[in-house]
């Protein structure tokens, strides 16, 4: 694999591996995927296929109980209920395994193969907390990782910074008495969770907040994380902040996601550090905006290597 491509890992069940019915952009995955290779006119990706994750793995975050309900099918419907997805459909297990597989393939590219960024076209699934999922969350992939990255010698600092929309509260929990992981989220004030957890650093913006007043807080923000060590980031890249999203009560532009990508890009850059680029949510009307925004966000990186 090429240090100076992306490597994104992808498989066709992070779309097939839910119900088409399912109130979820379920299309989303194969259609950027298809944007995007049809837009890479720089062949600057690198495609890598998802291997599953071990239960070992998954059992770093979570609890055993609820790791084997799940894998088993066993999950009470209250439990289904709360995150959401629903039909349930059996080949869930695999697609939730390969999904969080495709997150500790792109940290083995930056840990083990030397990549300066890597990431999984899916994932940053931020609701789920220690033994429960919520929000379209069942396995908290960023935690996983993190953990994971905390296992190498050259990692003792993980930075995740949650910019999706939504605020990262899974991960916040988690982490809540952990100062190997520092936990970031920007997120909209009156959006889900209602009941918000505690990062380490939290802001949160009102209703129908645009580009400007985004951007000037996301320079903020970037500039105090600049004076602390971190090892490595992890950015959940969520593009429900724009202003087309059903979910998302933001009014942010696509050029204003872009902008926000290239702060995050430019600052990785100036602090020296690798990075894991999570998904994150995306559930504009039409579903075409939300493509577009992560298609932007996947080229930029990979045009950001080459540059
Ligand atoms: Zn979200």
């Amino acid at each position: 694999m090429s240090l100076s491509k992306l490597t994104l890992f992808y498989d066709e069940i992070y779309s097939s591996g839910l119900d088409r019915t399912a109130r979820f952009p379920v299309d989303r995955y194969q259609l950027l995927a298809r944007k995007l290779l049809d837009n890479d006119y720089n062949n600057s990706i690198c495609w890598g296929c998802p291997r599953l994750a071990t239960k070992e793995e998954i059992l770093l975050v979570h609890e055993k109980s609820y790791i084997e309900r799940f894998l088993n099918h066993q999950l009470k419907e209250d439990e289904i209920r709360r995150i959401g997805l629903r039909p349930w459909k059996d080949a869930i297990v695999e697609r939730t395994l390969r999904l969080i597989g495709g997150a500790l393939d792109a940290l083995d590219c930056v840990l083990i193969d030397g990549h300066t960024m890597s990431g999984n076209m899916a994932g940053g699934t931020h609701h789920a907390f220690f033994k429960e999922g919520a929000g379209y969350c069942i396995f908290n992939d960023l935690a996983i990782c993190a953990e994971k990255a905390l296992q190498s010698k050259d990692i003792n600092r993980v930075l995740i910074l949650d910019l999706d929309v939504h605020q990262g509260d899974g991960t916040a929990k988690i982490f809540e008495d952990d100062s190997r992981v520092y936990t970031v989220s920007l997120h909209g004030k009156n959006n889900f969770p209602f009941r918000k957890q505690t990062s380490d650093w939290d802001v949160e913006f009102e209703n129908d907040t645009e580009d400007e007043e985004y951007l000037r807080v996301l320079d903020v923000v970037l500039a105090k994380l600049f004076c602390i060590d971190f090892d490595i980031l992890f950015f959940q890249a969520g593009v429900d902040a724009l202003d087309s999203d059903a979910l998302g009560l933001l009014k942010l532009s696509r050029e204003g996601l872009k902008s926000r990508n290239e702060k995050v890009y430019a600052w990785r850059e100036s602090m020296g550090i690798p990075m894991i680029l999570f998904m994150g949510g995306g559930y504009a009307k039409p579903i075409e905006d939300t493509v577009d925004a992560f298609s932007d966000l996947f080229l930029e990186a990979a045009n950001n290597l080459q540059s």
